[in-house]
């Protein structure tokens, strides 16, 4: 299904519209209640545990209309059925409860760190056999692959946005009769479209991006196979890590103007990218969308532009690194991603991705909505931390 031509669901007048609508357009016009006079124009946050008798919907954990209107939102943009869960976390944590005791599961050696570390305590207590690779390509997983139930992809991968060819990586996954989720945290169903290039399960921490305020955490997975969003909604019900209420509606409120946000943020880190290229205090620039990335061709086929996260190394020590994020003033100075604000982090700070082999002096940048100049003035004096 392209998400390009997706109607609107709930909104018949928008779903009668015979042409085709942008992914702009769906962003704000999904997941709408019903036309009606009286209506309220956007889904009502429903605090429900339990509803009455003889409908859809009978506890809590079914689901709840806030929930089932950001799903169709995600949904419509994804070009597939989506269902939400607690967290990202949650939400890889339901597909991996998802293969069977046993399976084997590809990953790359370096995904987001909270995704790898649980893969590796399943393989720890015997549940499931985790393969780990250096780099996820149709060659690797040709042998890796042999046998695979799951094959997850991140890509761009947080925080070394290293990058996975979807399209081919999905056709050796289908030979080895592998499922492939690819996490698309990063990219932004605006920027990616994982199920267009084969995947089975595109996979977003809704806490970023999607939200985009940094006030609320939330995961959906969209699925190319209704069955499988069935089989995720009963994990969901049997596990319990459901979305709260509010949670779902200020998500969707957020992923309205995803559109606008990521192409004001993409256009910001592009130039920040190629400014931060060329500073003498900045050793190595990781960003999709500079000419000079390894992966161009790549980038060029697979995304709608570069994104909105960027890491680069500094000169000098890991301690000088972080003096760049003490002083910088006007971005912030946080873990996590995605929100209106530009934050920062030197993410080797965290013993364990220091172990996982994130350079000493990574700073991984969120960039926000402010105005790029002031950006750059605020990171430029921040990098005289660094000694010449
Ligand atoms: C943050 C993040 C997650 C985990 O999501 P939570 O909402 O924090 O549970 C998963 N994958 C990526 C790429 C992330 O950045």
């Amino acid at each position: 299904m392209d998400p390009h031509t997706q109607a609107a669901p709930g909104g018949e007048r928008v779903a009668s519209v015979p042409m085709a609508l942008h992914p702009d357009t769906v962003a704000v016009t999904s997941g709408r209640p019903r036309r009606a006079a009286g209506a309220p124009l956007n889904a009502p946050i429903v605090p429900a545990s339990t509803y009455h008798a003889g409908g859809e919907l009978a506890y809590g954990r079914d689901g709840n209309p806030g929930w089932q209107a950001f799903e169709h939102a995600v949904g419509a943009l994804e070009g597939g059925e989506a269902v939400a869960f607690a967290s990202g976390i949650a939400t890889a944590a339901a597909i991996f409860d998802e293969v069977p005791a046993g399976g084997v599961v590809v990953a790359q050696r370096t995904p987001y760190y909270g995704v790898i570390t649980l893969l590796r305590e399943h393989h720890a207590n015997g549940r499931l056999v985790v393969r780990e690779v250096e780099a996820l390509t149709a060659e690797t997983l040709q042998t890796a692959g042999a046998g695979a139930a799951l094959v997850w992809a991140e890509t761009p991968t947080n925080p070394m946005l290293e990058l996975v060819d979807i399209e081919s990586v999905a056709a050796v996954a289908r030979g080895h009769g592998a499922l492939l989720a690819v996490d698309n945290t990063f990219a932004t169903p605006l920027v990616q479209s994982p199920l267009q290039l084969g995947a089975d399960l595109a996979v977003h921490s809704a806490t970023k991006f999607i939200g985009g305020h940094s006030d609320l955490l939330l995961g959906v997975a969209v699925a190319a196979d209704p069955a499988w969003a069935e089989r995720l909604r009963g994990r969901r019900y049997r596990n319990g890590a459901t979305p709260g209420a509010l949670e779902a509606f200020l998500a969707l409120r957020g992923l309205r103007s995803l559109p606008v946000r990521m192409e004001r943020a993409q256009a910001s880190a592009a130039e920040l990218a190629s400014r931060l290229a060329s500073h003498p205090a900045v050793s190595r620039v990781r960003y999709p969308g500079l000419a000079t990335h390894p992966d161009r061709d790549l980038v060029r086929r697979q995304m709608r532009g570069g994104g909105a996260m960027i890491s680069f190394e500094t000169r000098g020590s890991g301690a000088d690194a972080e003096a760049v994020c003490e002083r910088c003033e006007l971005i912030v100075s946080a873990t996590s991603l995605g929100g209106a604000e530009s934050s920062l982090e030197r993410r080797a700070r965290h013993g364990a991705e220091r172990e996982a082999g994130t350079p000493e002096t990574l700073i991984r940048m969120s960039v926000g909505l402010e105005h790029g100049e002031d950006l750059w003035g605020d990171l430029d004096q921040a990098l005289r931390a660094i000694p010449r």
